[in-house]
């Protein structure tokens, strides 16, 4: 079987691997679909996600569906031949944060493709990987194996929207078109959002997230005046850019709620915090998610959420390097995936 390993920055070595062997309680999978995330762009482009640094080969892919190519003693969730959404994170149901039901707080989480800890938590851009059963989501129906890899993303857009307020009525501002941006669009439309508005600083995901149903898009530097008026009730600043923080504290109402999805730089940065006074603004923090991926795998297996848009491409896993490539271009795409026939 084949694996996709990260060595060092911009060595990515597609290798042979040893099948793993599955224990009781657990699934074997073969992958269907992997999307690449900024944090796997990180890693791959610069060796390192912030702080977490590539120490060990590490094999990146967080977002995957997969098909049960076979099951351990026990399993009784999914049958070999199931569609799965397999979930990334291993929280450790015991902690405060997890007894709280807010696992994506867990303070001993295990969260794959991650080179947060040492050794590294290994992801699933690999041909054949084993997870427990509590991993895997089955699904009927047609959705595809590439859609059902949007489980993650969407449940990021979905957590977002959750830890922000009532949107039914409201007037939104989404800052970043990118998949996280175009999912959010997608979770606000969801919740009754009145209007939804995406910033960016690229014309074409602004193309991209009309077509999941953005009413407004505006240029965050053509439509400077546009976005220098307070005039939204909640925002989601998705970016990681601190000047799309900025936007969001000036654009936002009086008595409005921003909430920091994206992950900005690591380093100190100057901050409006008058703003957050003076127009009691609620800042938010989003990360990752909890109960919201199970919710995203129901979405989208009804279709109740169509991703099929952000979909813009799909290559081999043998052929990841080129994937990686074609991900870090957002002049051509948003969602790129590594795939197994
Ligand atoms: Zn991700
Ligand atoms: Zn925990």
């Amino acid at each position: 079987m084949l694996a996709c390993r990260i060595h060092a920055k911009e060595d990515l070595r597609v290798e042979n691997a040893e099948m793993p062997p599955v224990g009781p309680g657990e699934v074997l999978l073969k992958l269907g679909a992997g999307g690449i995330c900024g944090s796997d762009l990180h890693y791959y482009f610069e060796g390192r996600n912030g702080n977490f640094v590539v120490r060990e080969p590490l094999i990146p892919g967080h977002e995957a569906s997969a098909v049960v190519a076979g099951i351990g003693a026990g399993v009784t969730r999914v049958r070999v031949g199931d569609k799965v959404a397999v979930s990334p994170s291993h929280a450790c149901g015991r902690c405060e944060g997890c007894r709280e039901g807010r696992e994506q707080l867990c303070s001993n989480m295990r969260f794959l493709g991650s080179a947060s800890l040492f050794p590294h938590v290994q992801g699933m851009f690999q041909e054949y990987f084993v997870m427990g059963e509590r991993q895997c989501y089955p699904v009927g129906g047609d959705i595809s194996l590439g859609e059902l890899a949007f489980a993650e993303p969407l449940a990021v857009g979905l957590h977002a929207v959750n830890r922000g307020p009532d949107l039914i009525g409201k007037s939104v501002l989404i800052t970043g078109a990118g998949t996280i941006g175009c999912v959010t669009v997608l979770a606000a439309r969801l919740a009754g959002a009145r209007r939804v508005t995406v910033s960016d600083i690229l014309d074409r995901p602004l193309a991209q997230a009309r077509t999941v149903g953005a009413d407004v898009t505006l240029h965050a530097a053509r439509d400077a005046d546009a976005l220098a008026k307070p005039q939204f009730d909640v925002a989601y600043e998705v970016s990681g850019s601190f000047a799309a923080l900025k936007t969001c504290m000036a654009a936002i109402k009086r008595g409005g709620v921003v909430v920091q999805v994206g992950t900005l730089p690591h380093e100190p940065l100057p901050f409006v915090v008058n703003d957050v006074m003076a127009k009691e603004i609620d800042l938010r923090g989003a990360f990752r998610w909890g109960i919201e991926f199970d919710w995203a795998v129901d979405y989208l297996s009804t279709r109740r959420v169509d991703v099929r848009p952000l979909l813009s491409g799909q290559y081999p896993l043998s052929d990841a390097v080129a994937a990686f490539r074609a991900a870090a271009d957002k002049n051509k795409s948003t969602k790129v995936q590594v795939v197994c026939s």
